[in-house]
């Protein structure tokens, strides 16, 4: 193939124009990002020749070399990974392979302060070399290619690059990195050396690096300097992190090991790292991230969870070893029991995985749980018993974070609820919603149920599209009057999720908005008996409605709910919420027609004014239209409303 050059894909260029703008205060990730890049690549090769050892060739060592050239100010990354054809070349380093790429693309906004803030969503992986370089080379072969079908591929990372057939000895890849003017202090030993124990130390194979010695000049006054002897050695400790001890490892090192696996550009919130033993041995090192990655619902987001065998990396999108709602969770599996050459198939099926998984869901949800716990510390400072209780540094250093992990993965925690009914009381525990007395999303069904009223024998909530809708709307009045607290919720999955959820610790969970509300011990005997007469005195006029409104309302009956508002919609038990078809209906999905029930308050003053009034008819359709808007739904004729309620005005 002579020299060919291709543009990169539009969402590539953006992407490079961001790195390279917003970036340049922390280079020196460029190494950490490469260095991963290469580690994957060997992986990868180890992975393939468990079914085909002749991959290898002639070359049966893993590791990644790293040079420099300081007259042609260049670094190279070099690596017996896996390689890559012409046209992986093309693809892997032309485009972005990831959905929802276009979609991230389009939420930048062009002010780079706000913009680095999400490329940390995103991973900049290969790109982050256009921080420190003008132009990158990479030389490739793909094992299992012949040499003369190897790959050269350059580029100055703006508009285009060019690919082009070289002959290459060695399998695997090298990215030289013709470095900038104003980068030349990566041209030391000294630096690479610190760079790569600050960021790759965890690598498990060996980076090598060319050994140094001091020579002094040639002749009489000539200054000596360093000279490359030759000889290579290991710079990094290259044992895997997670099989060294807890105690020999730094908090900075579980950190650099977090941003190398997830290319996550901020610390992780939590981490839990340990070697189970038991029925299954495995080891586990699972993180909470801080912020939540721009395809997080994705449908094919790839899992976060590397599984290992043996030390040897098998796959690195393992759906069977965490359930969806824990999506977010990064980290590695170490597995001694399953075999190497487990397949997709045989991982849904292994008991090892079943124990694998149960195990790492345990140990997410009590990561959360200790979060959960120590994310308020005021209640702690002084006991009832006068003891000041003494905060750990440690548990200080949690403070705030719960908060932080709700609002960023809350919503897809909720999804647990529906989907993992062995520990749904865990995860109801480790809900938080807004609710009557908090905007913010604080209160936890436990609070809620240590505030409940007396005679109260539900945990109340209302679903709204916005939180002001939940607020304002007509279905609170009597509980706002009583005093009684009701969970305000307004995310999308909680309709769904809350199907999952009838009771918490022996209370039932209801819905304000469904079925016949009935307040129980709440009410006392005279507002009873006033309901009841109210029913009885109404029963005329209800027939009368249920008649006018027979093709909108399934039924008509007094209310217990209202204070201020004339009606309110509500649904039969059993139905759908209305705020669910809505959600369905948007998502382009039918709904089954039912019916609301329309409820009366039988003191509001327009109630009072229908019996007998001459506008019946177009009275009774506004009451209906207008509990319809109050909680947010559409008309069906909004024309029609507005023709009545202006011949009324009139
Ligand atoms: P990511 O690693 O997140 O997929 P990158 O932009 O870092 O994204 O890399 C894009 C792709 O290029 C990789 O997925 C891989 O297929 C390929 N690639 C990058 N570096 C190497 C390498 N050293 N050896 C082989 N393939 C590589």
């Amino acid at each position: 193939m002579s020299k060919q050059t291709h543009s990169f894909q539009a969402e590539v260029a953006q992407l490079l124009h961001l790195v390279t703008h917003s970036l340049y205060s922390n280079p020196e990730i460029f190494l950490r990002e490469l260095i991963s890049n290469a580690s994957d690549a060997c992986d990868k090769l180890r992975f393939e020749a468990l079914n085909d050892s002749s991959l290898y060739g002639d070359q049966p060592n893993l590791e990644v070399r790293l040079s420099f050239d300081k007259d042609a100010r260049t670094i190279t990354i070099t690596d017996t990974g896996i390689g890559m054809s012409q046209q992986e070349a093309i693809d892997h380093l032309g485009t972005i392979a990831k959905s929802g790429t276009k979609a991230f693309m389009e939420r930048l906004s062009g002010d780079q302060k706000a913009d680095a803030q999400l490329i940390g969503q995103f991973g900049v992986g290969f790109y982050s070399g256009f921080i420190v370089a003008d132009r990158i080379t990479v030389e490739s072969r793909r094992a299992g290619l012949p040499e003369t079908e190897a790959v050269r591929w350059t580029s100055n990372g703006t508009g285009d690059f060019s690919v082009e057939t070289i002959t290459r000895k060695e399998r695997g890849t090298s990215v030289i990195l013709h470095l900038r003017e104003d980068q030349q202090e990566f041209l030391s030993a000294w630096k690479l050396k610190s760079l790569v124990s600050k960021y790759s130390d965890h690598i498990s194979l060996p980076i090598l690096m060319e050994k140094e010695e001091w020579k002094d000049g040639e002749k009489e006054g000539e200054p000596g300097g360093m000279v490359k002897t030759g000889e290579w050695e290991t710079v990094n400790k290259a044992s895997a992190l997670w099989t060294r001890p807890k105690k020999d490892i730094t908090t900075e090192q579980y950190q650099e090991f977090y941003k190398s696996i997830s290319h996550d550009y901020e610390n992780p919130l939590a981490w839990a790292h340990n070697r189970v033993e038991g029925n299954t041995e495995y080891t586990q090192l699972l993180y909470i991230p801080a912020k939540a990655p721009f395809d997080l619902y994705t449908r094919d987001k790839r899992a976060g969870v590397k599984l290992y065998v043996k030390r040897v990396f098998i796959m690195d999108d393992a759906e069977a070893l965490l359930p969806q709602y824990l999506r977010f969770v990064k980290g590695v599996i170490d597995s001694n029991d399953l075999p190497l050459n487990v397949s997709r198939e045989l991982l849904q099926e292994s008991r090892d995985v079943r124990l694998i998984r149960d195990g790492s869901v345990k140990r997410v949800l009590s990561m959360l749980e200790d979060l959960a716990k120590h994310d308020r510390h005021e209640a702690a400072t002084e006991g009832a018993d006068g003891v000041t209780d003494v905060v750990s540094e440690e548990d200080k250093a949690k403070e705030g974070k719960y908060t932080q992990f709700y609002a960023e993965f809350g919503a897809v925690l909720k999804e647990g609820l529906g989907e993992d009914f062995a520990n749904r009381e865990r995860i109801a525990r480790l809900l938080r919603f807004a609710s009557t007395n908090s905007d913010a999303p604080t209160v936890s069904l436990a609070d809620y149920k240590a505030r409940m009223k007396e005679g109260q024998e539900a945990i109340y909530y209302i679903t709204a599209e916005t939180l002001a809708a939940a607020k304002n709307s007509p279905q609170l009045e009597v509980f706002k009057k009583k005093g009684i607290e009701v969970l305000l919720m307004t995310d999308r999955v909680d309709e769904w999720a809350l199907n999952y959820l009838h009771e918490f610790d022996g209370t039932p969970l209801q819905s304000v908005a469904r079925g016949a509300i009935d307040l129980g011990k709440l009410q006392d005997e005279e507002e009873k008996k006033a309901a009841e007469e109210a029913a009885e005195a109404f029963k005329p006029l209800l027939a009368k409605l249920k008649e006018a409104l027979k093709d909108k309302a399934e039924d008509v009956r007094v209310t217990a709910r209202l204070v201020d508002s004339p009606a309110c919609l509500v649904v039969k038990d059993g139905d759908m919420s209305s705020q669910m078809a809505r959600l369905l209906r948007q998502a382009g999905q039918s709904v089954p027609v039912s019916k609301p029930v329309l409820e009366v308050n039988p003191e509001h003053p327009l109630v009072k004014k229908l019996d007998g009034s001459v506008h019946f008819n177009d009275l009774a359709h506004i009451l209906f239209d207008q509990a319809l808007l109050a909680e947010g739904g559409q008309l069906e004729d909004p024309a029609a409303y507005v023709k009545r309620v202006n011949a009324l005005l009139a």
